[in-house]
């Protein structure tokens, strides 16, 4: 059984998404994915590796409107995703619960697959979150697309509504597309963080801080007593848990967080545990609180940190080592935005103009790769700087381009410090120029 599988870390992201044809909103798919950017250029053909189901030109482009995270491995997302897919045959769903049956046979004699619409498909991953194969997993949904959200909750309602006792609640994220009030338009310029699955983190950087103060406990054997059965920790002979709230030191056998976990969710859902259970006691511990600092523990995340550190010790260290470059380079980042922006500023304060003066497209383009660089560091890195030098109109708004364009360079993914300043110094840029061109002598193109 010890496959290779298992000797892995439990990955950063693992999802399981729904498809839609953004053609034909009848068109669904279900798909398993670490990486949903990815995915979602393979079935749109951008590049190679898309599912042949989707690959009808008519119904192209796809969208991914929502998705399940959390699962701790391929394999268990692979058995979502088939029992998302086949819920007429899934044995995870019991007989009574059954929301899909198949009606019809085929040839062969197996059930025929009962048509599948946005509505059942949300209707079965509202039961199969709850459903005890699944229910112990730190499983999330995510929605991006308004309209999907709307039948969701209409859905959710429906189901509350029958006179049984509530049900567990699925932790749900909604990400919709924000409505873009840029100062260039939209089309002109594309401001704003990215959205959906464009702002899911792929890799384990959220975990950036938990997984070093791990490495500094360790490494400095500050491991001390069990947090719960209060016995000594000897330096590397177990496998020990690290309380995951911010400044908390507490260290455990992973066997005690677990019973400490477990007991604390027996005394407040009862034996019973909700509809997740029917009577077993649950082997796998979900969420709970710090015996010391009191704050909350979610088990998956603190086996993600444990399996990383265990598993794959240099990309942790390597995890965080770049978190120190990151920190370095958000903060060289941030100040040359600052600069940019002042130097924008300047740029629009100055009346004394020549009347010939007009900004030459190539400014705007600039601030245009600057942001979009900004929100991919690694493309087109050299046609930026080359642009930046070719600007030879040299007026101050030029200059505080090609400084912002440095910034965007420097600037690591979008959420960091540097990324917000960036952002904020290409407006303030941009409006800069806007505000030129309601001069008459000013021509912005
Ligand atoms: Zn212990
Ligand atoms: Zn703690």
């Amino acid at each position: 059984m010890a496959s290779t599988v298992s000797s892995r870390p439990i990955p950063a992201l693992y999802t399981v998404y729904i498809l839609r044809s953004t053609m034909r909103h009848a068109s669904l798919y279900i798909g398993s994915t670490p990486d949903p950017p990815r995915r979602l250029k393979q079935h749109n053909g951008a590049i190679k590796g898309g599912a042949a189901r989707t690959a009808r030109a008519s119904l192209r482009p796809w969208e991914m409107v929502g998705l399940v995270s959390g699962f701790p491995g391929p394999v268990a997302a692979l058995k979502f995703e088939w029992a998302l897919t086949n819920p007429h045959l899934s044995l995870h769903i019991p007989t009574e619960s059954r929301l899909s049956v198949a009606r019809q046979t085929k040839k062969n004699g197996h059930p025929r697959r009962p048509p599948v619409s946005m509505q059942s498909i949300l209707a079965n991953l509202h039961l199969l979150l709850r459903v005890p194969s699944f229910a112990r997993w730190p499983l999330r949904l995510h929605v991006f697309m308004p309209d999907v959200h709307a039948a969701w909750t209409k859905w959710v309602a429906q189901v509350q509504t029958t006179p049984e006792a509530p049900l567990e609640p699925v932790e749900v994220l909604t990400d919709f597309q924000p409505s873009e009030s840029g100062v260039m338009g939209a089309d002109e310029i594309e401001l704003g963080p990215p959205w959906g699955i464009h702002a899911l983190p792929l890799d384990y950087g959220p975990m950036r801080d938990y997984v070093d103060k791990a490495q500094d406990i360790f490494t400095f054997e500050r491991e001390g007593d069990c947090a719960v059965c209060n016995m000594a920790l000897p330096a590397g002979q177990g496998l020990y848990a690290v309380c995951p709230n911010k400044s908390c030191e507490a260290v455990g056998h992973l066997r005690c967080w677990s019973d400490h976990l477990l007991a604390g969710e027996v005394s407040t859902h009862g034996h019973t545990h909700g509809h997740v259970l029917s009577g077993d006691t649950p082997l796998v511990p979900k969420n709970g609180h710090c015996p010391d600092c009191g704050g909350p523990v979610i088990w998956g995340d603190m086996m993600k940190e444990l399996t990383l550190r265990m598993r794959a010790p240099k990309e942790a260290e390597k995890l965080v080592k770049a978190k120190r470059r990151q920190e370095k380079a958000a903060d060289k980042a941030a100040a040359l935005a600052d600069k940019a922006a002042s130097k924008a500023a300047a740029a629009a304060a100055v009346e004394d103009l020549p009347s010939s003066f007009e900004v030459e497209p190539s400014v705007v383009k600039t601030i245009k790769t600057a942001t979009k660089k900004m929100r991919k560091p690694n493309e087109a890195e050299k046609p930026t700087a080359a642009k930046a030098t070719k600007i030879t109109k040299s007026t101050r708004v030029t200059k505080a381009a090609s400084t912002l364009t440095k910034a965007a360079k420097t600037a690591k993914p979008t959420k960091t410090k540097a990324a917000r300043a960036v952002t904020a110094a290409v407006g303030e840029a941009s409006a800069a120029l806007l505000d030129r061109s309601e001069s008459p002598e000013v021509i912005v193109v």
